[in-house]
């Protein structure tokens, strides 16, 4: 057993919540299994930013360090300070790299910054310089997406540079895929041939590349250590293929009350769902507040968001408000649907994948979104 508890995270009783987030830690562990097992000898991280997307810092992680994972990556100092706590001899990276003025933070807590850019890798040399000694950090090197990291001809340089990286001890040299879910997009064959030429250029300096999808690819472009996130998290990531990843999250939903809506009158507002014949509607107990994205709204000539109610897919009807979602369950049974009932939002075969669609987004959204209002019951992981 490792840590979880069957405890909600906020003071909230389980008859009272809208909605009740269920997030299975065995899946996630043998998620994490199954993209070792695909990575072969590399080493296989775990990415857990963004409070590990949506499903807790806390408890997450000290369930993938059960599992074997021992190199996290957050995008916040704060993150980090939380992933060391549930895992106090694991590396820890912070792919947002350096902050000005934040480097004494990193050896307080033993962390390790991605530094992205010259400026950080001169402030983060000056710190060491100045006394901290030469602390291990990454090197982000750019190869096409424009957003953070040093230019291929920059990294070539600093490659060259003894003083400079004599400062400090390179433990990672990476870099990020652009388009990494489309196999055949072309910027994958260049990006890893980029970043192949300039991880060589640092000798004896492990190198990564992968994100989920990363993985997946057929040049598996592994190098010495992957960082998958998504995945992780039962996201696919082969979108071109069937889920090779177990479902983690299920969000359900309480139904509040159940009414008829006439024919040709409207539900919700503004008035973009009418009812063609006499409806059944139910209305459940979460909103756009909870996370669940108002672009998932379902009209008259755009279908939206769907949940299972008693096993029968059902549309919503109208706008999503900020505390609720009204749903056209007329295709249910009468008796088999009753007020208090929990139908289900994600889960069932209803992936984060496809619910993130639906809202004209990606399951990445819906997952980090996942609001504070759930009542939170976690599956442990067992060993
Ligand atoms: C978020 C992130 C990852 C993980 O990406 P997924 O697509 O969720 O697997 C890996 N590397 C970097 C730099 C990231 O920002």
């Amino acid at each position: 057993m490792t840590s979880a508890s069957n405890e909600p995270r906020p003071a909230i009783g389980e008859d009272e919540a809208g909605g009740l987030l269920t997030i299975d830690l065995a899946a996630l562990v043998a998620n994490w299994r199954t993209l070792a097992a695909k990575a072969g000898g590399a080493e296989t991280a775990a990415v857990v930013k963004a409070d590990a997307y949506g499903m807790g810092i806390d408890e997450a992680v000290p369930a993938l360090y059960a599992a074997g994972c021992r190199t996290f990556f957050v995008a916040h100092l704060v993150e980090a300070r939380r992933t060391r706590a549930a895992a106090p001899d694991a590396v820890i990276y912070v792919l947002n790299g350096l902050l000005p003025g934040t480097a004494a933070a990193y050896p307080a807590h033993d962390l390790r910054p991605v530094l992205g850019s010259q400026e950080e890798v001169e402030e983060w040399a000056a710190f060491c310089r100045a006394g901290a000694g030469r602390l291990p950090a990454a090197i982000h090197v750019d190869t096409g997406m424009n957003r953070l990291g040093l230019r291929a001809e920059a990294a070539l340089q600093l490659a060259e540079d003894a003083e400079l990286l004599g400062a400090f001890t390179p433990s990672l040299v990476m870099s990020h895929l652009v388009s990494a879910e489309e196999p055949e997009h072309p910027i994958n064959v260049r990006q890893i041939a980029a970043f192949t030429h300039v991880r060589e250029r640092f000798a004896g300096v492990p190198a990564s590349l992968s994100n989920s999808s990363g993985i997946f690819l057929p040049q598996a472009p592994h190098f010495d250590l992957v960082r998958p996130g998504y995945a992780l998290y039962g996201g696919n990531p082969t979108p071109e293929r069937a889920n090779p990843m177990r479902p983690v999250v299920q969000l359900e939903a309480r139904i509040i009350q159940l009414r008829w809506a006439p024919d040709g009158e409207t539900v919700g507002y503004n008035g973009h769902w009418t009812a063609q014949g006499r409806r059944r509607i139910a209305t459940l107990s979460v909103g756009y507040a909870d996370g669940y994205l108002r672009t998932a709204s379902g009209t008259n000539l755009k279908s939206g968001g769907e949940a299972l109610v008693a096993g029968v897919r059902c549309p919503f009807a109208g706008r999503i408000s900020m505390d609720l979602i009204t749903l056209d369950v007329s295709a249910v049974p009468e008796g088999a649907v009753q007020r208090g009932d929990k139908v289900t939002l994600i889960g069932n075969g209803l992936t984060v994948d496809e619910a993130g669609k639906r809202a004209g987004t990606i399951g990445y959204e819906m997952l980090t979104d996942l609001g504070e209002r759930y009542y939170r019951r976690y599956l442990p992981a067992g060993q």
